[in-house]
């Protein structure tokens, strides 16, 4: 069997080799090893691409073949070769782990922006908490009535504003003195909750509120004056668990509040200012009459629906007359206020006084019983008849009569209750004065 140029296939597959030259594929081929093998390592793509290069042309130019085939293809190779070298200087392995860095580069600054988000975002919505809880609070105190329900709800405000259960809110009582009033207080015990322990540590550091300051005693405590322009017109006194924040940052917040809210504390002052005027009597500082009829009849409900007493008792200057018109009404006056300080030492906070008439006082005691009020009464009038007034170089003395009933024991309702009294002090001034009567024993 013969091929197409009459030799044995064997033969003939031989010729076509020689002809083609396997060493030209070869040369050819040096480009492609090189950039294969370099893509595993640059150094080997180009010894393995080098070393097919060389010994391909080694043998071509031994051969009897044309030189100028074979000079392009070396140049050709030569390029392919330094290409590949250059192309795999970008190592795959490289570039991948590049890449993966670069993403995770990337996926960290994504991460940190979302956080610094967040966090702003949580900013936001704290700020706008607070913001709602210091227009509700202004709103409240702007808008009040009742001064009562006002404070809980204040006290509630300031808790959420502040997160702290520790605190006490102090407004100026409207007497012009330095005492202040406890107008709102946190749920948990504050070492600072009487306005009294304020005062003793004002006087032991030597502070006057007019600025903010921390007291660093077992606890920090934090306060900040309430200022209506130049005038101190409240105190907020706070303690917080965990402060995370440094001690101006704290007294700023605080003090950015007590500025927001000093015009609405100020009219809750004026507002319990003129409340008070038209419920305390002005020379003596105790209850108007009205004021102390309404407290017997809320004490008749209470007596009604707990089943319980109260005593009721009233106290008139013996000769008062004579003794304004001896040393004239200023006298007089200044002897009525007295009278009105010494009852309102002598009685239970829970008791109230009120000025009965011009120089009449009367009293409500709820829950005494009858021995009870008759040593309450008989100690007042001891303590009236002991105190001196000075006049000029004159001492002066005076005397009460005291009249008592009681509820339900001398009447159902408040008429009979100070009818009662009343007859029970008239006996008293009928046996001389200076004396005290039961209703019951006349
Ligand atoms: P008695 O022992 O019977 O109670 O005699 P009295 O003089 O105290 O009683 P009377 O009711 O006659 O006089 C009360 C006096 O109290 C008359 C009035 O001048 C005086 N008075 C009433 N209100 C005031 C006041 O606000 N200031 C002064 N200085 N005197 C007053
Ligand atoms: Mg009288
Ligand atoms: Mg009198």
């Amino acid at each position: 069997m013969s091929g197409f140029i009459g030799l044995k296939p064997a033969e003939e597959i031989w010729w076509y080799m020689n002809k083609i030259n396997i060493f030209t594929a070869l040369m050819a081929s040096s480009g492609v090893m090189a950039y294969l093998f370099g893509r595993v390592n640059r150094i080997l793509g180009i010894i393995i691409g080098g070393f097919i290069f060389i010994v391909s042309s080694v043998v071509l130019i031994q051969s009897q073949a044309d030189i100028w085939p074979y000079i392009l293809l070396a140049a050709w190779s030569i390029i392919a070769i330094s290409h590949s070298f250059y192309i795999s200087r970008f190592d795959v392995s490289v570039s991948v782990s590049k890449q993966i860095n670069d993403t995770k580069v990337h996926n960290e600054n994504l991460n940190h922006k979302l956080e610094r988000n967040k966090e702003q975002f949580t900013a936001l919505v704290k700020n706008e908490k607070e913001s709602l809880l210091m227009y509700s609070a202004i709103k409240l105190l702007s808008e009040a009535v009742n001064i009562e329900n006002v404070k809980k709800y204040f006290a509630k405000v300031l808790k959420d504003y502040f997160q702290t259960d520790s605190f006490a809110f102090y407004v100026k009582d409207f007497n012009g003195g330095e005492n202040m009033d406890v107008f709102a207080f946190g749920p948990k015990k504050f070492e600072f909750g009487a306005w009294a322990k304020v005062l003793a540590l004002s006087k032991s550091c030597d502070k006057d509120f007019s600025s903010p300051f921390v007291h660093e005693g077992g606890k920090k405590v934090f306060f900040v004056p309430v200022k209506y322009g130049d005038e101190i017109c409240g105190l907020f006194a706070a303690e917080f668990s965990s402060v995370g924040e440094s001690d101006s940052a704290v007294l700023d917040k605080m003090s950015g509040f007590c500025r927001q809210i000093a015009f609405a504390i100020r009219r809750i002052q004026l507002f319990t200012q003129v409340d008070c005027l038209s419920r305390i009597d002005g020379l003596t500082g105790v209850y108007r009459r009205n004021v102390l009829d309404e407290k017997i009849e809320d004490e008749i409900r209470r007596s009604n629906s707990f089943k319980t007493t109260f005593g009721f008792m009233i106290a008139d200057i013996d000769y008062f007359k004579n003794l304004n018109d001896k040393y004239g009404h200023q006298f007089g006056d200044f002897v009525l206020k007295r009278i009105g300080d010494i009852l309102k030492s002598s009685v239970y906070e829970t008791d109230f006084i009120g000025r009965y008439g011009g120089e009449e006082f009367g009293i409500v005691l709820p829950r005494a019983d009858f021995e009870g009020v008759l040593r309450k009464a008989e100690s007042i009038r001891a303590a009236i008849e002991k105190e001196v007034f000075q006049q000029g170089l004159e001492s002066v003395r005076i005397t009460v009569s005291i009249g008592i009933a009681h509820f339900p024991r001398d009447g159902f309702s408040s008429k009979d209750v100070i009818r009662k009294a009343d007859k029970a002090l008239y006996s008293a001034k009928d046996s001389g004065r200076n004396t005290v009567v039961d209703a019951a024993s006349i």
